[in-house]
């Protein structure tokens, strides 16, 4: 039996900005600052999702003890439009987001939302804001999906209604002046997920429990926190909001190395799309744990070549150094390496429609 997909109402802006001043709020685009003219919102309730509406961008009215607000009922996604050389607009495997939202909803005790709606509120909300894709290579729309539990009931249980809400946010090139390594902090007095928790589901709360950990990074002088495997302090799980792959070289053999998915580590769309991509460019791709110690041993015996993290919002970004308490390692001199640029380039092309959509990735809308 199929279920029908609810309605969704469609609420235009009365007053539409005009070319030139959408233009000038997209001249300089700080990362999610700005924001497109329109939101959807579908409302569950009942045991089922409700008729949504698209309407225009603004405040949310929540009751003071919406349960979201006290116990974290509170997902999200994110995954980004691209507009393409013949003008059309595609998503990056908008899908696979859907799935994980799901996923993610299911860990939170919250209901799943249908895929095809998802991608529905995404299509609708996209083609009325199509102005609001960014044009140049490194640019994007970047959509943020989110489900709170909206119940005014102060007891701790599974909320009976939710909000499902869907905006945008056009996104400027990641690295404005060419990409350029950053510096890691392998934590070890906080950690991130532990065996059992919420480590692979996009909840609000797994990224104010780290807020701290990246605080410490900032004052150790690097950019960004390492996390560890909470029982051993030893295996690397993934770095901040991207996941993490080491390039190692042997000869002529090129092999990359990303940490296995555990259940503590958010398993990245980017980092299942880059363990196919370096099959395809010729590199051998591994899912295994590695520890710190190996990491440092690999580096020291010159094995290990690049390391680089990945993720939606800066799709690659190189690591040119790791520091702990008591050690500091360079790698690859600090420089972008070829193996995480030929990556990068080859993301970015299949994105940006300049290069063939193999694996069939990307999603017309
Ligand atoms: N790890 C964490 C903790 C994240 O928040 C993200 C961003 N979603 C990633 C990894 C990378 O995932 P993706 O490639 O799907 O953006």
């Amino acid at each position: 039996m199929t279920t029908a997909i609810p309605e969704l109402k469609i609420t235009p802006a009365a007053h539409r900005l005009s070319d030139a001043e959408r233009a000038q709020r997209m001249g300089s685009l700080a990362f999610g600052r700005t924001f497109t003219e329109h939101m959807v919102v579908i409302p569950y309730k009942d045991g089922a999702w409700q008729t949504g509406e698209v309407k225009p961008y603004g405040p949310l009215s929540l009751d003071p003890s919406a349960s979201s607000l006290h116990y974290g009922q509170s997902i999200f996604e994110g995954f980004k439009a691209f507009s393409q050389p013949d003008g059309s607009v595609k998503t990056f495997r908008s899908e696979q987001n859907a799935e994980r939202f799901n996923r993610s909803a299911a860990r939170m005790a919250m209901p799943a939302i249908p895929p095809e709606l998802f991608l529905k509120a995404a299509d609708a909300l996209i083609n009325l804001d199509k102005g609001w894709v960014p044009k140049n290579v490194g640019e994007s729309l970047y959509l943020r999906p989110l489900m709170i539990a909206t119940d005014p009931f102060l007891g701790v249980r599974p909320a009976t209604e939710y909000l499902f809400v869907l905006f945008a946010s056009p996104a400027g090139a990641y690295f404005p002046s060419g990409v350029k390594p950053v510096n890691v902090w392998i934590s070890e007095d906080f950690v991130r997920a532990a065996p059992g928790g919420t480590g692979e589901a996009k909840c609000a709360g797994n990224y104010a429990a780290s807020l701290v950990a990246q605080a410490q990074a900032l004052e150790k002088g690097c950019d960004q926190v390492v996390w560890l495997d909470a029982v051993h302090r030893e295996f690397v799980e993934e770095m901040g909001g991207m996941n993490l792959f080491f390039v190692y070289k042997e000869g002529d053999k090129t092999t990359v190395v990303t940490p296995e998915l555990t259940g503590t580590l958010l398993p990245g769309i980017t980092r299942l799309s880059l363990l196919q991509l370096a099959r395809d460019l010729g590199f051998a791709a591994e899912e295994r744990k590695l520890s710190v110690q190996q990491w440092r041993d690999d580096i020291a015996a010159g094995r290990m070549t690049e390391v680089f993290a990945c993720g939606t919002a800066a799709v690659i970004t190189p690591v040119g150094k790791a520091k702990a308490n008591g050690f500091e390692m360079t790698i690859n001199n600090g420089e972008n390496g070829p193996v995480t640029m030929a990556l990068r380039e080859a993301l970015l092309a299949i994105q940006h429609g300049t290069a063939a959509d193999k694996h069939g990735w990307m999603r017309t809308i």
